[in-house]
């Protein structure tokens, strides 16, 4: 469970969140949509506490973003897929899933391996665990990346624009794992140009623009007056 309260956002003077309030119930698939500068990355980076807020609240399984002890606890139950992936260079697919589950969560390494291993037979890629970021497609990266988040076994995943960084004929796979993940029981949020995905998966659409929460309804609701 997610909620926002008045939350406001700036960088200097410009601002970019303008009191945004809304809640994200558990295993709630909602799409955030709006044009280019919106504001929608900032949403999600800070309530992943990648960015702080500079007013107003975010609250997360009854933690605020705005307590410095809560911030591990808050990015365990949260993961993040990136638009450009964040995979370390140097380390194999299985190593980038890994990673985490045993340095953060401390878990032992066979079972995080077993369970990575998994994962990557879940996105297709089990035979390309042991390939380095740089011999992999944009696709396969991108799914090793959501692989890399669902390691941490997390409440909430956030998902910014993970294939606005992918060729066209590369992001069907892409799309058809997060789309096996919609009611799943994660609540999955997530900022995308695909509309025609969000009318497919989404439960709940959230409309942005100029750092303003303009629109948040129903998908239903939401595309039939459009
Ligand atoms: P969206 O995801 O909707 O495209 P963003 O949240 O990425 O929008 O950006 C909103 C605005 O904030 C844009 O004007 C962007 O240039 C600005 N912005 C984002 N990150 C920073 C930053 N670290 N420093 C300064 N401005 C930023
Ligand atoms: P990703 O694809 O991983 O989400 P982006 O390319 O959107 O990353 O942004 C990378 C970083 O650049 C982010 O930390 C974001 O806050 C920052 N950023 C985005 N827009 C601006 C801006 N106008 N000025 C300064 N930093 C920015």
């Amino acid at each position: 469970m997610i909620e926002l309260s008045n939350v406001d956002k700036h960088y200097g003077s410009l601002q970019v969140l303008s009191n945004v309030s809304m809640h994200f119930a558990d295993g709630e698939v909602t799409a955030i949509l709006g044009p280019s500068g919106a504001g929608k990355s900032t949403l999600i980076r800070c309530i992943n506490c990648l960015e702080a807020i500079s007013g107003g609240d975010i609250v997360v399984n009854g933690k605020s973003v705005r307590d410095k002890r809560a911030v591990l606890d808050i990015q365990k139950q949260t993961s993040m897929v990136f638009q450009h992936f964040n995979l370390y260079p140097h380390l194999t697919a299985l190593q980038n899933i890994t990673l985490a589950p045993i340095k953060v969560l401390r878990k032992n390494k066979a079972d995080v391996e077993a369970q990575a291993r998994g994962l990557l037979d879940m996105v297709g890629l089990a035979s390309k665990g042991d390939r380095h970021p740089a011999e992999l497609s944009g696709g396969e990266q991108q799914r090793v990346g959501i692989c890399r988040a669902l390691a941490m076994n997390p409440q909430h995943l956030l998902l910014d624009e993970v294939t606005s960084a992918i060729d066209p004929e590369m992001t069907a796979e892409v799309l058809r794992v997060i789309e096996e993940l919609a009611g799943t029981g994660t609540t999955l949020i997530l900022v995308t140009h695909e509309i025609e995905f969000a009318r497919r998966i989404a439960d709940k659409v959230a409309f942005m623009e100029g750092g303003k929460l303009v629109a948040h309804s129903d998908a239903e609701t939401f595309f039939n007056h459009q």
